[in-house]
């Protein structure tokens, strides 16, 4: 699954406000969960049976959001029993027997189970369940699910399924849980003039006396149940051939000429796996099926044979999409693709694994992106992983990558930055460690030992360990099972002999508990000092001798999952030497500055000498992470000190104008693909800070309905600056464009857009409009959450006001953090009082991880505001003097 990620600058203004929200529980300082290692995998459902064999036929009555369904389940009864529980949500039996024998059915609603009760005890072996049920269509992703959408011909409605982490029990009952694979014959009937996908090919279709067809699919390979696919309705399909394989992007009528930068990127991207796994890809063709509309929580699903991924990152309109959004629909077709193999060729046996499907997934994803688009630079944005990983990782409300998950809703909650972003970032650095032949080898050892099967964590560090004889568990065992941030201090240097000779101390990255005492961890060290490039293992205090007697760079390459602190001396070195390091290295020892002045390590005015050190045709990469953090730092002034916002915003735009002149409004024919991404993050960030020539510009366009606002681009970009700074009047304009419009993937943002005004009044409109009809069901919860980003203390008390309303909005299982995600931007000490009550009334022990994440990072903010801003203030006042 890939979680969802808004692309445009105003879209990542609000994401660095809500950051650190959407998250899971555990107690840094609490022992390790023993989840990898473990031999008994987890599960929720007895052990006296196992599924063998699914047969499912589906009815769905779409105009009703009903379905019936035919289950024939062949099982294996492993000891006597005279009953058997399986999981179902929210589905309704009419008959269930057992090799023709009746059974009596009890639901468990908060289990989500169903047990099956028999006259006589069950005899081990072989038995057949004929179950005939009906269920719910939703309207959120979940279980089988409607997605409506306008066409020139009137309103249109398609199905699609979506069912991880574990909603397959809303679609048919079953032994719902990833360890129990087993082959599927599905089977759905389909009205007159409606096509069918599923993970594998049609094996026929029988026309029925209504008009309608029952389309069968060929049987799968064994596989987990949260895999199965299906999507209805009136679709196109374009298909191209890549090595052996039928590739195909499945969309709505009409729409599949906008599918073909998918398909001719997922051409490329299958035979680069072939190799790099040493085993070809596993079924006879690849769909990857665009749903209009969109989910608050993910944007694509790695359904075997059938990924799912909404039309905003899967289609290509060129009349509106933008470079990043054109490369991002690369990386998630990568990421998506690469889970055909690792996590559905072989699959986590329990959830506590999750974080390697995805972790694993991300990283391929930037992997096989370096190698097919080296021009996109998509190793620079490894470090907006790693920083978004370790801004949750240093608060004490953090969890360990391997985690123990029981309930429905901690699986839910797992889907968070340290499952995706520490999970790649630990492997980007242990690849690093063992070298990329002997992890590549590892990694197809693990595939081909695995294939068809169930794993832990540890079988991979297994199969990596072989190929490089290195203590590689160890360290990952390390990195994963405890968790936290390393900090390495580098101590004062010395050359002596053409060697730089220092210290380096490891211990522990903390925002709110730096006088605990820290975790150890083997930290795997890169060092450079002008000479070769030193590696080693840094545990505890370290002397190391780096050859060379340049500027030192420590985590070059920035490869390391942790921070570095310089002692002054070497930092001075590095901001006098900045502009002749790498970008990579430029990029990273700013994060990591600017990351160690807000947490209270060292002054904010190391990272913003960093700012000032960056030369003039910096990477694009850096000059998009100076525009976030001048961003950021504009936003803690906002409410209460705009002298000091003026002064950042008069610094920002002297600093961010020699590139815009240099890129300019238009784009130039053969220009570089990071110049457009970067022309629309410059445009985004200075109209955001108020930028009067950016703001007159954009203004300007959409007043004369220019070219650039009806089509190409920049469109997004300028709409939500004039969306932003909007009066009532061109807030109007863009609501009657949003009801308009007629392509969902430019609705949805301007939908959005529309949260996203700086107004309280019209913010608060744009609430009432979620709450109407108008959006539609899956756009409404995105503008609640824009208006967030601006306002989380409106956004958080009208949720809370209008609780049962908004939670009908939300997918079922991401209720409990989308509300404290809503709050989690606030400055008003109260609102930890507010989400901290929210929790209390409205959430389980189990469940309110989430808000317990979201109050940890309102108290560092307000320690940000309080101890940090002033010496932010007295750098700018500075400068100005
Ligand atoms: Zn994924």
């Amino acid at each position: 699954m890939r979680r969802f990620q808004p692309v445009s600058t105003l879209a990542l203004a609000a994401a660095l406000t809500l950051a650190g929200c959407a998250n899971a529980p555990r107690d840094s300082r609490a022992a390790p969960a023993p989840a990898a290692g473990v031999s008994q995998v987890p599960s929720q459902l007895p052990r006296n049976v196992r599924p063998l064999h699914y047969a499912i036929a589906a009815a769905p009555d779409a105009a009703n959001l009903r379905f019936t369904g035919e289950a024939q389940i062949d099982i294996e009864v492993l000891e006597a029993t005279d009953t058997i529980t399986l999981n179902a949500a929210e589905l309704e039996f009419a008959s269930v027997t057992l090799d023709g024998a009746p059974a009596r059915v009890s639901i468990d609603a908060e289990a989500q189970t169903a047990s099956f009760r028999f006259a006589a005890p069950v005899r081990p072996g072989r038995h057949r369940l004929d179950i005939d049920y009906s269920g719910k269509i939703n309207t959120q992703a979940a279980g089988l699910f409607a997605l409506d959408y306008t066409t020139e011909e009137g309103p249109k409605r398609g199905l699609f399924t979506q069912f991880e982490a574990p909603d397959a029990r809303r679609f048919f009952p079953g032994w719902d849980e990833p360890n129990f694979r087993t082959p599927y014959d599905l089977s759905v009937r389909v009205p007159a003039g409606q096509q069918a996908i599923s993970n594998m090919p049609e094996a026929g279709r029988e026309p029925q006396a209504d008009g309608s067809s029952i389309v069968r699919f060929q049987t799968s390979p064994a596989m987990s149940s949260y895999l199965l696919f299906l999507a209805t309705g009136e679709l196109d399909r374009i298909t191209t051939t890549a090595a052996g394989t039928e590739i195909g992007v499945v969309t709505r009528r009409g729409a599949g000429e906008q599918g073909r930068w998918a398909l001719e990127s997922s051409a490329r991207i299958v035979p680069w796996y072939n190799d790099y796994f040493g085993t070809p890809y596993p079924l006879p063709k690849l769909d990857n099926v665009a749903g209009p509309g969109s989910s608050q929580f993910f944007g694509a699903m790695e359904n075997w044979g059938a990924i799912f991924s909404f039309e905003s990152i899967l289609l290509v309109d060129p009349s509106i999409t933008t470079e990043a959004r054109r490369q991002a629909i690369f990386e998630v077709a990568a990421h998506e693709i690469a889970h055909q193999w690792f996590g559905n060729l072989v699959t986590m046996s329990w959830w506590d694994d999750l974080w390697l499907n995805e972790g694993f997934a991300s990283w391929m994803a930037t992997k096989a992106t370096a190698a097919l688009h080296p021009e996109w630079e998509p190793e620079l944005g490894r470090v907006d992983g790693r920083e978004a990983a370790i801004n949750l990782d240093s608060l004490s409300t953090t969890h360990p990558v391997v985690q123990r998950l029981t309930t429905v809703e901690q699986i839910s909650q797992a889907f968070d930055a340290i499952t995706y972003q520490k999970g790649e970032a630990v492997i980007t650095m242990l690849e690093d460690y063992v070298g990329e032949d002997a992890w590549r080898s590892g990694v197809r050892t693990y595939i081909q030992r695995h294939r068809l099967g169930n794993t832990q964590s540890d079988d991979l560090w297994r199969a990596i360990g072989e190929a490089s004889d290195s203590p590689v568990t160890d360290i990952a065992h390390q990195f994963t099972l405890q968790p936290g941030v390393p900090l390495i201090r580098v101590g004062d240097a010395a050359c002596r002999g053409g060697n730089t000779h220092l210290t380096l101390v490891q211990g522990q990255f903390s925002r709110d508990n730096k006088d605990a005492a820290p975790l150890s961890w083997r930290v795997p060290v890169i060092a450079h000092a002008g000479g070769r490039a030193l590696r080693t293992l840094v545990a505890g205090r370290t002397e190391v001798t780096v050859p060379g007697c340049g500027p030192l760079v420590v985590n070059y390459g920035q490869a390391g999952y942790y921070r570095t602190l310089y002692a002054p001396a070497q930092l001075a070195s590095l901001t006098r030497h900045y502009a002749r390091l790498r970008p990579l290295d430029q990029i990273g020892l700013l994060a990591d500055n600017w990351a160690l002045g807000q947490a209270g390590y060292q002054s904010p005015a190391a990272a913003l000498d960093l700012i000032d050190a960056a030369p003039p045709g910096a990477n694009s990469r850096l000059t998009e992470r100076i525009a976030g953090i001048l961003a950021q730092i504009a936003r803690m002034y906002a409410e209460d000190d705009p002298a000091h916002r003026d002064m950042l915003a008069r610094y920002a735009f002297a600093r961010l104008e020699p590139a815009m002149t240099r890129l300019g409004w238009r784009q130039r024919p053969g220009e570089r693909a990071n110049d457009s991404v970067l022309r629309n993050e410059l445009i985004g960030t200075l109209g955001f800070l108020g930028h009067p020539a950016t703001l007159a510009e954009a203004r300007r366009r959409f007043a004369a309905n220019d070219a650039s606002v009806t089509a190409g681009p920049l469109r997004e970009t300028i709409l939500g600056i004039v969306a932003f700074h909007a009066d009532a009047a061109q807030w109007e304009r863009l609501r009657v464009m949003a009801r308009e419009e007629r392509n969902p993937l430019v609705k949805v943002q301007i939908y959005r857009l529309l949260g996203g005004v700086r107004d309280e009044a019209l913010a608060r409109r744009a609430l009432d409009l979620a709450l109407t009809d108008e959006p539609g069901a899956t756009n409404a919860s995105q503008i609640v959450s824009s208006v967030a980003a601006v306002h989380p203390d409106l956004a958080f008390d009208f949720a809370l006001a209008n609780r049962a309303r908004v939670e009908g909005l939300v997918d079922a299982s991401s209720r409990s953090r989308y509300f404290a995600a809503l709050g989690s931007g606030s400055v008003d000490p109260a609102m930890i009082d507010k989400i901290g009550g929210y929790a209390d009334r409205h959430l389980t022990p189990q469940s309110r991880a989430p808000a317990d994440r979201a109050i940890a990072s309102i108290r560092d903010r307000l320690r940000v505001r309080e101890q940090v801003r002033p010496e932010i203030s007295r750098w700018l006042d500075a400068r100005r003097g």
